[in-house]
């Protein structure tokens, strides 16, 4: 088959995610027929490194041998039960293991098949420990500026970026924003630490008005991902977390994009040595090979569910393919390469190889910061640089990157003008010199006039 005839077929019965669907009339849609490690391959042979890891999911290659093996045994003992009043090994030993793993102090996992449901659990079940609590009064939530929790409808409302968000305002319920610890705001001179913590004012302000009716705060630990990759200091999670327990509020951590070691330790919140009442994980969860989530959670919160029957305080909430078996032992395979290969040890020299073959942007014109924690690294290209001035977003100049980059054999896919790097844990610093190299020559000819 040729890259023409999928297209011609996909465009007359498809509609894409997050696509303006009439952008295909110029934007070649690419078909891809196969794919292994970092790279994916078209039906004519033509190849792409997968810069961003599919969606930020893949973490150990396309096609790992590992993680084919463990799904493909699994497909002989089990591929699906219903999970209530029914049990399976893989998601037993998956939560025993889940709960080894994050911070101390997460015991329970509710599973679900995509992290925006992750989040609606998260945000469900703490509404209702407060209900079941005696404090009904508790019903909103603090979230930030600029953040993202995925697009179904309540975690699009504790989301903050208006081109998800705006048009569906009438239908959200309504939430505080607290502003964002985003260090690309700092003053010259000021550090992340000293900007993350002086923009805290306002998370505390809300926090001393509203505590006594917000059931938890949720925030994107580190980096907001989806918000072009804003990034700031670990001390907002510690200034954060004391505040929620002086005043009785529950913390979300969204690790939905920044789990698995991609700010550099297995869990973003481990920087600041924190354990949420809340921790949603995601994409790596399976390595990314299929959809699963958990929302982990502390002893104190499923408790306050555990009664007779009768007392109606249970969590009813319920998804058809909660805990897959398969995906479930994808996430054991994917585990088990985190515990037998010194994943993070060898992420340390691909974050270095990153920072080193993008030490030049700095010095482009139109290039206004690189910011980086650990495997996540950001350009942020602008129109005027000394006064930090981006383009008008209908110029879309992320798109020419986009394009420039699929040309030369590279899936870049910009959050408007932030080009960015968020590789699968098997790319090589070859590999990471040639998507810099690509990057910088694709950031030039977008940034001409
Ligand atoms: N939270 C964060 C931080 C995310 O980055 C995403 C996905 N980009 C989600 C939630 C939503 O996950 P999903 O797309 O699986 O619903």
């Amino acid at each position: 088959m040729k890259n023409s005839e999928l297209i011609a077929r996909d465009l007359s019965v498809l509609w894409h995610p997050c696509t303006q669907m009439k952008d295909h009339e110029f934007l070649p849609l690419i078909p891809i027929r196969r794919a292994e490690g970092v790279w994916l391959e078209d039906f004519e042979g033509r190849r792409y490194i997968d810069a961003i890891s599919s969606w930020w999911v893949n973490l150990f290659g396309h096609a790992n041998p590992r993680i084919n093996a463990a799904i493909r045994e699994q497909l002989g003992e089990l591929e699906h039960t219903i999970l209530a009043g029914f049990s399976h090994e893989p998601v037993v030993a998956l939560s025993e293991r889940l709960v080894a793993l994050t911070p101390k102090g997460l015991s329970r996992c509710f599973y679900a098949d995509n992290g925006s449901s992750a989040v609606e659990i998260a945000l469900k079940m703490s509404f209702h420990y407060w209900r079941n609590s005696g404090k009904s009064k508790k019903t909103k939530f603090i979230s930030l500026e600029n953040s993202y929790h995925g697009e179904t409808l309540g975690a699009l409302a504790v989301g903050n970026i208006p081109l998800y968000k705006e048009t569906y305002g009438p239908l959200l319920m309504e939430t505080i924003t607290a502003t964002s610890p985003d260090c690309f705001f700092r003053e010259q001179g000021e550090s992340w630490a000293e900007y993350s913590r002086r923009s805290f004012k306002s998370m505390k302000t809300l926090l001393d008005q509203h505590a006594d009716d917000v059931c938890a705060v949720i925030i994107e630990p580190l980096v907001q991902c989806a918000g072009k990759m804003r990034m700031y200091d670990p001390v907002y999670l510690t200034l954060l977390r004391e505040a929620c327990d002086r005043h009785h509020v529950h913390l979300i951590a969204d690790e939905i994009a920044v789990g698995f070691g991609r700010t550099g330790t297995l869990f973003a919140c481990e920087h600041a040595g924190i354990t949420p009442d809340f921790m949603c994980l995601s994409k790596g969860l399976t390595g990314g090979y299929l959809p699963l989530s958990v929302t982990l959670t502390t002893d104190a919160v499923y408790e306050a569910f555990y009664d007779d029957f009768e007392r109606s305080t249970a969590f009813l909430h319920s998804h058809s393919y909660t805990g897959n078996p398969l995906g479930c032992r994808a996430a054991l395979a994917t585990l088990d390469i985190f515990e037998q290969e010194p994943v993070l040890e060898n992420n340390l020299q691909l974050a270095k190889a990153m920072r080193d073959a993008t030490a030049r942007f700095e010095d482009h014109p139109h290039v206004a910061e690189v910011r980086q924690h650990g495997m996540i690294l950001a350009i942020e290209m602008v129109e005027n640089k000394p006064a930090r001035l981006a383009y008008p977003w209908q110029e879309r100049r992320g798109l020419r990157v986009y394009q420039y980059a699929l040309e030369k054999g590279v899936l870049l896919r910009p959050l408007g003008d932030v080009i960015y790097l968020m590789p699968p844990y098997v790319i090589t610093p070859e590999e990471i010199r040639t998507i810099a190299a690509i990057a910088y020559e694709g950031i030039d000819i977008a940034t001409r006039q």
